[in-house]
């Protein structure tokens, strides 16, 4: 992996979501492992020390899987770039998708573009995220479709327990109709009332607002993903080489373990410039 020049966040929408995911994450690992947990198995229970496992997974996976989205450089720099003869020629079947960037005064193959946020034209664009502040391209997709799966996964676990612990472990403080105001104007209230209660509402309400929004990612993102197309080519299957091979054109050769850690080695089977070739193969799926 090619690590990014600079990768902090450009715009002021990138800071604001990326300081705000960078925030929310330990927030609520915290409270989860030292408030929830406890509180709904007891301070002493071993329970404690079974969910912690599965914590520091998810919390190890998130983190490590956002970081690497935002370290990995996708560019079209990152590849030696060299137009094919039949392309050069106007005879090859990419030909037309060939272009080339003014910003950049090069040269960008099929399915890359430039992001005016990142300066870049960047390799199979997907989107510009602004969670991580960066764009999502070729060879960080992986990186990126993981931290949503993972993201998922932590809010649902979260939602679950957080219910519990919120409706019936403490539900004589919580069962009220202030409550429902508190979670309908959750800033409003925390600027009238700022007991710790109020900021377990806030908390409380960021990660089902947060599991919602990550399923609605998973399942749209997934779904481009399985059908070999990405957010712009949504309706077409230009690249559609069938399910597993679309999965291993972003996932890798090791796709099936690449849930476990960022770090798990994948090699990708493209290089993510002469996608002459997948076009020609994807054609005669169709
Ligand atoms: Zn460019
Ligand atoms: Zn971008």
């Amino acid at each position: 992996m090619k690590i990014r020049k600079r990768f902090y966040p450009r715009s002021l929408q990138d800071c604001v979501a990326t300081a705000f995911m960078a925030a929310i994450i330990p927030i609520t690992f915290w409270f989860e492992v030292y408030v929830v947990i406890p509180g709904v198995h007891g301070a002493e229970s071993m329970f404690n020390w079974i969910h912690l496992g599965p914590a520091l997974f998810l919390l190890y996976n998130v983190s490590a899987n956002m970081l690497a989205t935002i370290m990995c450089d996708t560019s079209s720099g990152t590849e030696i770039v060299t137009v094919p003869a039949d392309v050069a020629v106007g005879t090859g079947l990419g030909s037309k998708s060939w272009h080339l960037c003014s910003t950049c005064e090069a040269v960008a193959p099929p399915r890359s573009w430039h992001c005016n946020t990142c300066g870049v034209c960047v390799l199979k664009r997907d989107h510009h995220c602004v969670f991580t502040g960066c764009c999502i391209g070729h060879k960080n997709h992986r990186y990126f479709i993981l931290f949503v799966l993972h993201l998922f996964v932590a809010t649902f676990y979260a939602s679950i327990l957080n219910n519990y612990f919120i409706w019936f472990v403490r539900g004589e403080e919580f069962r009220n109709w202030t409550s429902v105001v508190k979670i309908v104007f959750p800033l409003a209230m925390l600027m009238i009332d700022t007991s710790t209660r109020q900021y377990y509402l806030v908390i409380y309400l960021i990660n089902m607002v947060g599991m919602l929004f990550t399923g609605v990612l998973l399942i749209y993102h997934g779904r481009l993903i399985i059908s070999g197309a990405v957010v712009h080519e949504r309706n077409s299957r230009d690249y559609n080489l069938g399910r597993l091979e679309n999965i291993r054109m972003v996932l890798g050769e090791k796709w099936y373990l690449t849930w476990l850690t960022p770090f798990m080695g994948s090699e990708l089977p493209h290089n993510g410039v002469n996608w002459d070739s997948v076009q020609r193969e994807a054609s005669k799926n169709k």
